[in-house]
């Protein structure tokens, strides 16, 4: 079955995958899609998209040599209003007890603070804002603190909604990664840094009622990335404090259980077998611990090789060594030769692909899945020409009640993953004609797919063709 959704959006298609349904059906009038999975097709255009062997590309896993996974929000999923509402009480207090803000941040959240609260949005340190851009780096949206703002107002404040930060970070994100632009600006990526907006706007709410009025400058980023820093500094796995050690302390309030039966299973029947890959920022205890719980003893056999802390984005850029784990603890020896079925941390993309060689893969083509747009979809295509698969869960939120069985499950994460505010994750909502926002255009262009969840994909014959986006935005 497919249904369309007549999304004011332009050429553009979204998938949610199920695969517990068969179906081979025509789409639109002399377009139909062969394969066996239902598709649910959002088009972005007023015309109802039509999807033909004309202009979508094929994609099938069984194209690829190499096939690499992101862990979490990708094979790990986590419990996110859980995860939120835990990360956004532990830096509201940071801000509190250690940096002096007002006790209002620390006010219960409302349903009005979780609908603020979107993955994207860009932080403009300086004037206390908080924006959402297109593709064209235009400001369509923003608000002061936790206050909308109208047009006017931010034209007033953004020359033709514009911003030259925001035009720079629109040409290469990377240029705003580290250096002078990330002090200006920041972008919150995933479920662990999205808290950070809501902190930041309830701070600016606080400075302005304190002083009744706007400030000329606000200087409240350089505390609040204190106080993540301290969240997540690994070493609290040990000691079971910041977000690693309540985690730690409670698995079953914050981590999905993945069913990995089924995809080691799956990936054992493939022949030939690709070689698959685990590479994770996250440290090799905390892996360690959210796999053995999330996907079960086994999960080291799912992969031929596992990389952790590998601090991404630069693992794709850079040339930092592999460094040896021993005993499920880090260390500062250099690897000399990386070797099946061992577990590393830091190292370099072209090193792996080194080691993909030596699994028989003379010129291997890979393929990566991850949820971060920066680390593992826009940084890997363009830089290091891996193909990717975008893990996006807003996907289901922005269902609009056509997702069946595989997205009824997380109805409690919803309020969290849909903003009225801000509208849809992937469109412009408040224009007439189609505008992707930055982060659909980075889908479009540097993925392949977009799914809701790994499952949807995996586990489906490796050369059933998917239609998938064109690369360079044009699908
Ligand atoms: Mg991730």
């Amino acid at each position: 079955m497919i249904r369309y959704l007549r999304y004011s959006y332009c050429n553009t298609i979204k998938w949610c995958v199920n695969i517990h349904t068969s179906v081979h059906k025509q789409i639109t009038s002399g377009a139909v899609l062969l394969t066996n999975i239902t598709v649910h097709v959002k088009s972005y255009s007023s015309k109802v998209y039509c999807i033909t062997e004309h202009n979508m590309s094929a994609f099938k896993l069984a194209d690829y040599d190499c096939i690499g996974f992101d862990l979490d929000n990708t094979l790990v999923r986590y419990n996110i209003a859980n995860l939120m509402h835990m990360e956004f009480n532990m830096l509201a207090t940071f801000m509190v007890d250690n940096r002096r803000y007002s006790k209002k941040l620390l006010e219960p959240l409302t349903d009005n603070d979780l609908d603020f609260m979107q993955k994207g949005l860009l932080l403009d340190f300086e004037r206390g804002n908080i924006l959402k851009i297109g593709s064209d780096g235009v400001i369509h949206r923003a608000c002061h603190g936790t206050h909308l703002l109208n047009k006017d107002q931010i034209q007033k404040i953004y020359s033709e909604q514009r911003w030259e930060v925001t035009d720079i970070f629109c040409n290469n994100v990377l240029d705003a990664w580290n250096g002078p632009l990330s002090e200006k600006v920041r972008s919150v990526l995933d479920y662990f840094d999205v808290p950070a907006s809501l902190v930041f706007a309830r701070a600016v709410d606080a400075l302005d009622e304190e002083h009744e009025s706007c400030q000329d400058k606000y200087n409240i980023w350089p505390d609040i990335l204190d106080g993540m820093i301290y969240m997540f500094s690994i070493d609290h796995f040990e000691s079971d404090k910041g977000i690693f050690g309540h985690i730690k302390q409670n698995p079953e309030k914050y981590l999905h259980k993945t069913d990995s039966t089924a995809l080691i299973s799956w990936l054992q029947q493939i022949k030939p077998k690709p070689v698959t890959f685990l590479l994770t920022g996250s440290n090799v205890d905390y892996v360690n611990f959210i796999a053995n719980y999330a996907l079960g003893e086994e999960w080291q056999f799912i992969f031929d090789i596992i990389v952790c802390y590998a601090k991404k984005p630069g693992f794709f850029t850079a040339n930092r060594p592999f460094l040896d784990v021993i005993q499920n603890k880090n260390t500062d020896i250099i690897s000399q030769q990386l070797e099946r079925g061992k577990i590393y941390s830091e190292g370099n993309w072209k090193g792996l692909r080194e080691f993909f060689r030596t699994m028989g893969k003379e010129n291997p083509r890979c393929l990566y899945i991850g949820d971060n747009l920066v680390q593992d979809i826009y940084v890997p295509n363009a830089f290091a020409y891996c193909d990717t698969i975008s893990v996006v869960e807003e996907i289901i939120s922005e269902k609009h009640g056509y997702c069946t069985n595989l997205c009824s499950e997380q109805n409690l994460d919803e309020k969290m993953l849909n903003s009225k505010l801000w509208g849809s994750y992937f469109y412009l909502t408040d224009l007439k004609a189609n505008v992707d926002t930055f982060w659909g255009h980075i889908i479009k262009k540097h993925s392949k797919l977009c799914i809701s969840r790994v499952e949807e994909i995996l586990t489906t014959a490796m050369d059933k063709p998917f239609p998938s986006f064109d690369n360079g935005g044009k699908s």
